[in-house]
C-alpha cells in the first residue's frame, strides 16, 4: 500500500513511499536483513529529517508489534517494547506502585524515539529520559539481536543514538517507588535582578521547574513548579501565584494541561505539562531548543532578551528548563549540567528559519547543542565540534553497522561521512 507519511507537525513528508508495520519479530528481522537501508519512525514527534530513510530506504513503524511492557517489581525495572509510548508505559508502571524518575512535557511520544534524540523534562537533579535506560536490545543489520547494557564499553553510544545503530526493539528502564506531585503556577517573574544565584534558587525550588516567556516583555509570564509531596514545600517569592488555570501557549485551552493549584496527583499526571488524551502544546507549530552549560543560563537569557523584537513575532512560547549531566556520548546534556531553552514557533518554516539562525548566532558564545529532534540550522562541522565523544560514537556505528544500513543524510552530517 502506498501512503504519504508525515511527521506529527506535518512539516516533513518522508521520501519513503511506504511505512512498513511488521506484526512480529520474525517479519521485522526479515525486513531488516532484506532491505538496503532502514530507519524507524517512532511517534513522529520530531520536527526535522532525523527519521528520513531516503528514497531507496524502508521506513519502519513498530506500532503494531505486541507492546510488551514487563514490570519487575523486585528489581524495580521495566522492559518496554520499541514502539511503546510514555502514556501507556506510565499507566502500567504506576499500576505496579512504581514510577519513572521524570517525563517530557507530553506523554504522547515513544520511549525509543525520545531517548534516541536526548528528550528531557526539567529538574536540576534529573538527567534526560535516556538516563533511566539500563539496557537496549537492537535488531542489527543482519537481523540478529544485540544487547547493550550499562557497564558495556559501547553503552555510551547505545541509547541517544539518533536511530543509527539498528532497530531498538526493547529498552530496560530503572524505576523507583511511585510518588505524588503537586503543580503550582506563578506569574510574571522579571528577568531583571535574576542573577546566577537567583536563577539557581528558582530552578532548584522543586523537583521540576519550567519558566515560560513569549519575549514580548523582558521576563517570564509563567513559572511552573512541580513539587514531589515527599520533598519540602518551596518558599517561592519571586512571582505571584496564578489565579486561573494556565496553558504555556497564550490562547490555548488550559483544559489540555495537567492539574494545577497544588492538587496532589500521581507522578505521570503531573510531570508532563499536557494530558495524554488532549492535543499537546498548540498542535500548529515548529520547535527548536538549545542546551547550554547551566552556569551560562542568565547570560544566555540576556542575549535572547537582546533580540526579543526579532524572536517575538514568530514565537508562541519559550520554555527554560534544566537537565542534569548524563553520560550518553551524543546527549545534548553530555558531561555538563545544562540549561535548555526551547522555542515553540508559529507553523511557518519560511518565517521561522531566519529567526532560528539569529537565535543560534545570539547563543553561539554559550556552546549550544541543538535538540536532535527539533529545527536547527547549525552547520554540521560546528555541531560535531560540540560533542567531545563523537569519535567514540562513530566507532560504535562502525562496529554495529559497518555498511551504514541505518544511516541517513542527517546522521551522515553528524558523523561527518
Ligand atoms: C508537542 C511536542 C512536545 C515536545 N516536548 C518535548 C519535551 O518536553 N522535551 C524534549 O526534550 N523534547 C520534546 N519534544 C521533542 C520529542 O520528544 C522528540 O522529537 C522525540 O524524538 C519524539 O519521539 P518520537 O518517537 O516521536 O520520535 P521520532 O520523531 O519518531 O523519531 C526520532 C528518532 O528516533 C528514531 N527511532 C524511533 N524509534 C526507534 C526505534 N524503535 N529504533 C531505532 N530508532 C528509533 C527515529 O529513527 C528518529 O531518528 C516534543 C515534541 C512535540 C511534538
Amino acid at each position: 500500500m502506498t501512503e504519504s507519511v508525515t511527521n506529527w507537525a506535518g512539516n516533513i513528508t518522508y521520501a519513503a513511499k511506504e511505512l512498513h508495520r511488521p506484526h512480529g519479530m520474525d517479519a521485522l528481522r526479515d525486513l531488516v536483513a532484506g532491505s538496503p537501508r532502514v530507519r524507524v519512525l517512532g511517534s513522529g514527534h520530531s520536527f526535522n529529517e532525523i527519521a528520513e530513510p531516503g528514497e531507496d530506504g524502508v521506513l519502519l513503524s513498530l506500532d503494531v508489534l505486541p507492546p510488551g511492557i514487563e514490570v519487575d517489581t523486585a528489581a524495580r525495572t521495566v522492559r518496554v517494547g520499541g514502539g511503546v509510548r510514555y502514556a501507556e508505559l506510565a499507566r502500567e508502571v504506576h499500576r505496579h506502585g512504581l514510577a519513572l524518575a521524570n517525563m517530557a512535557s507530553l506523554p504522547h511520544i515513544s520511549v525509543a524515539g525520545s531517548v534516541a534524540t536526548g528528550t528531557h523534562g526539567s529538574g536540576v537533579g534529573n538527567g534526560p529520559l535516556a538516563s533511566s535506560v539500563r539496557a537496549v536490545e537492537i535488531v542489527a543489520a543482519d537481523g540478529s539481536t544485540v544487547t547493550l547494557a550499562r557497564g558495556d564499553e559501547r553503552f555510551g553510544g547505545a541509547v541517544t543514538s539518533l536511530g543509527a545503530l539498528g532497530v531498538v526493539t526493547s529498552l530496560t528502564l530503572d524505576l523507583e517507588p511511585a510518588f505524588e506531585v503537586e503543580q503550582h503556577v506563578f506569574t510574571e517573574m522579571p528577568l531583571d535582578g535574576l542573577d546566577r544565584a537567583a536563577f539557581e534558587t528558582v530552578m532548584s525550588a522543586a523537583y521540576s521547574v519550567s519558566l515560560f516567556t513569549d519575549w514580548r516583555t523582558p521576563g517570564f509570564r509563567q513559572v511552573w513548579v512541580k513539587r514531589r509531596t515527599d520533598q519540602p514545600l518551596p518558599d517561592f517569592v519571586r512571582a505571584a501565584p496564578a489565579t486561573e488555570k494556565t496553558h504555556p501557549v497564550p490562547g490555548m485551552p488550559a483544559v489540555n494541561c495537567t492539574e494545577q493549584f497544588g492538587v496532589p496527583g500521581p507522578w505521570h499526571e503531573r510531570l508532563p505539562h499536557f494530558r495524554a488524551e488532549f492535543t499537546p502544546s498548540s498542535g500548529a507549530e515548529l520547535q527548536s531548543e538549545y542546551l547550554m552549560p547551566r552556569e551560562s543560563a542568565v547570560a544566555a537569557l540576556h542575549a535572547l532578551d537582546g533580540i526579543r523584537e526579532t524572536v517575538a513575532p514568530v514565537l508562541q512560547t519559550c520554555e527554560v528548563r534544566t537537565v542534569a549531566a548524563d553520560g550518553q556520548w551524543l546527549s545534548p546534556s553530555y558531561g555538563r549540567d545544562t540549561v535548555a531553552v526551547h522555542f515553540t514557533w508559529v507553523e511557518d518554516t519560511r518565517a521561522v528559519l531566519p529567526v532560528v539562525a539569529r537565535v543560534e548566532e545570539a547563543l553561539a558564545p554559550f556552546d549550544p547543542r541543538p535538540h536532535w529532534g527539533k529545527v536547527f540550522t547549525t552547520p554540521a562541522a560546528e555541531l560535531r565540534a560540540r560533542y567531545p565523544r563523537l569519535d567514540d560514537f562513530r566507532n560504535c556505528v562502525e562496529h554495529l553497522d559497518p555498511r551504514r544500513k541505518f544511516t541517513n543524510a542527517f546522521v551522515r552530517d553528524v558523523l561527518g561521512e
